[in-house]
């Protein structure tokens, strides 16, 4: 059960961790699309107040200091130790509280049960050997009528072109090698997992970069990045 993860993956997290804050760096795309996966969660949970949330893959914690902003008890996990010391490092600035541990999603699915009124994992499961597993999990998680937030990347020609092509090679907005085509993932395959997991659907959005004004814009194209919203 230990075994979904991948260190040659965590190793690419830990090498670049010391910049994750610092939002001109490899962590860039990050923290620009941030502010609307803050919208896309916030649009089906106005109030964060005093929900207890875990943050999967948390990284260097950008996602986790926002929810923890609006007033969320924000539990971070991640299986890369530096991104974790980062994230730990960051709260004396931030002066938030965010309860970060290294542990697989899947060993504190074990340890406790329907604990969560949400749950987020963003940008995280195109980098797991079994991105099911992680899904699974987070049901296990979830306390029933909890709602759990996805993000990951499209598998498709279009998305080989645009966010390895075009992200690593062309614009350089990630490092090279950041993202392996193989492991990305369809929408109905993310679908079919939280259905199995026995949760319900309620939204896929797309969201797209348009390299002229260097925006990102949350859109019905999901043909590259998407965001996945679902309740137990
Ligand atoms: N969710 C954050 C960070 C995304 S980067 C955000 O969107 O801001 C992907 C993160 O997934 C990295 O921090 C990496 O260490 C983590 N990760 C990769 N495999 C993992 C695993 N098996 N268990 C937990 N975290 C993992």
């Amino acid at each position: 059960m230990n075994s979904n993860i991948d260190q040659q993956e965590l190793d690419k997290f830990n090498s670049l961790a010391s910049r994750w804050w610092d939002p001109e760096s490899e962590f860039k795309p990050l923290h620009d699309i941030n502010p609307l996966r803050m919208g896309y969660i916030e649009r089906y949970e106005n109030d964060l107040t005093g929900k207890k949330i875990l943050d999967v893959g948390c990284g260097g914690g950008i996602l986790s200091e926002s929810m923890a902003l609006r007033g969320a008890e924000v539990m971070g996990i991640d299986m890369s130790e530096t991104p974790l010391s980062v994230a730990k490092l960051h709260l004396h600035e931030s002066g938030l509280k965010v309860d970060y541990q290294q542990i697989t999603v899947e060993q504190l699915a074990a340890d406790s049960p329907n604990s969560f009124d949400m749950i987020t994992c963003m940008e995280m499961l195109e980098h797991v050997p079994s991105p099911e597993s992680v899904v699974t999990s987070c049901y296990k998680l979830l306390k029933t009528g909890g709602k759990a937030f996805f993000s990951t990347i499209n598998r498709n020609p279009k998305s080989y072109l645009f966010a390895i092509i075009g992200a690593e090679y062309i614009l350089r907005l990630l490092p090279k090698g950041t993202h392996d085509h193989s492991k990305f993932i369809r929408p109905v395959e993310l679908n079919d997992w939280v259905v199995a997991a026995g949760g319900d659907v309620k939204d896929i959005t797309g969201m797209t970069y348009n390299p002229i004004s260097k925006q990102y814009l949350l859109n019905k194209d999901v043909s590259v990045n998407y965001l996945l919203h679902s309740v137990k």
